[in-house]
């Protein structure tokens, strides 16, 4: 199908509004820029995927404040990242937000890459966030679509209500709007997102102040019901994702130190969602058992650490030492001091240990 032809100022509209308009955001300000650059706006893209502006807030200034760089958050351990994502939801987040710390320290020399094809091939890296970072962060020019550009542009120029489910051809609608210049083409993109968090809202959309009223398609049509094909976010409430959360909860709030396993939620009232949340936090490394406790991912660098080796099929002595006392857990096979290839080093995987252990105490209780 062709991209629609778009007004032609849509673009100026947008920005103009932008300019005077836009919320005064942590990350959009010269100051945050100096002061964490590219990783900065990633820890922000990784904390903004599935969690509020409002929320996100101050989770990302304590997270700055303790891990200002890629590096000094690689040498972090998994226990520590689980415990300060907090409440932030969608916790593996957390997870590849490490790994991501970890393969820019060991592949980058700790600087977030800039191409997108680099910035792809880290960890829990999608097409929007490599996007966003290119553009917010470097200022690059490369469309960037998210879920508020793609109803905005559903909106007004394609005239429906809400956005089809999400393609390439998002991004080549975006690409034919956006601005020559990189510092328009940036701002513009922003404008976009920040309209459909604002303005163009899913559910109550504010015409009477949108910029965009007098070419709005889907406005001048009278706002008609064309249907609506977005995947429904399955309920919170009684879910696995629940469970999940109060495990979490009780390990990072509660106890720390660990949790037998029969007290770990021991009244939750479907006892076999509760044993189907501790096993997938353990199989996504967001938990561990020994014996018969569960506690939080006490380090799990050398499973990071093989990511850095294998990415190059070479171990890398630089990332050895930048990783410092998790080189510990990298165990040499018959070898010198200084492997040359994945097949010279053996890591200990603290996943698979743990899910023998696990099995073993629920047969026992
Ligand atoms: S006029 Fe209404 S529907 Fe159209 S872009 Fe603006 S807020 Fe969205």
């Amino acid at each position: 199908m062709p991209v629609p032809q778009a007004p032609a100022d849509i673009a100026s509209r947008l920005s103009t509004w932008y300019r005077a308009t836009a919320r005064d955001l942590p990350w959009r300000r010269p100051q945050f820029h100096e002061e964490f650059g590219a990783w900065g706006v990633l820890v922000s893209e990784f904390m903004l995927q599935q969690t509020p502006v409002t929320r996100v807030i101050p989770h990302l200034e304590a997270w700055l404040e303790r891990w200002p760089t890629p590096t000094t958050m690689a040498a972090a351990s998994t226990a520590d990242v689980v415990q300060q994502w907090a409440n932030l939801g969608y916790p593996r987040r957390a997870l590849w937000l490490h790994r991501a710390a970890v393969e820019i320290t060991a592949r980058h020399s700790g600087a977030v890459p800039r191409d997108i094809e680099s910035l792809l091939a880290l960890s829990g890296i999608g097409d929007y966030t490599a996007r966003a970072v290119a553009v917010f962060a470097y200022g690059d020019r490369h469309p960037v679509v998210d879920t508020n550009t793609r109803r905005v542009l559903a909106r007004a120029i394609e005239g429906r209500a809400q956005p089809a489910p999400p393609s390439r051809r998002d991004l080549e609608l975006m690409a034919s709007l956006l601005p020559d210049t990189v510092e328009e083409a940036a701002e513009f993109n922003a404008a976009a997102m920040e309209l459909g968090a604002t303005v163009c809202t899913s559910r109550a959309p504010r015409c009477d102040v949108c910029p965009l009223a007098h070419e709005c398609a889907w406005l001048g049509a009278g706002r008609p019901d064309t249907g609506d094909g977005r995947r429904r976010q399955a309920t919170y409430e009684g879910s696995d994702r629940q469970a999940r959360g109060a495990v979490l909860r009780l390990l990072r709030d509660v106890a720390p130190e660990g949790a037998p396993l029969p007290s770990v939620l021991p009244d939750w009232p479907d006892q076999r969602q509760r044993d189907r949340a501790i096993d997938s936090l353990i199989a996504d490394g967001l938990a561990e058992a020994d014996g018969a406790t569960l506690f939080l991912p006490a380090d799990d660098a050398s499973e990071v650490l093989l990511c850095s080796v294998s990415q190059h099929g070479e171990f890398d002595p630089a990332a050895h030492l930048q990783l410092g006392e998790h080189a510990a857990e990298v165990h040499l096979d018959g070898t010198d001091r200084h492997p040359q290839s994945l097949r010279d080093v053996t890591v200990r995987r603290p996943a698979d240990r743990v899910h023998r252990d696990l099995e073993l105490t629920r047969r026992e209780l």
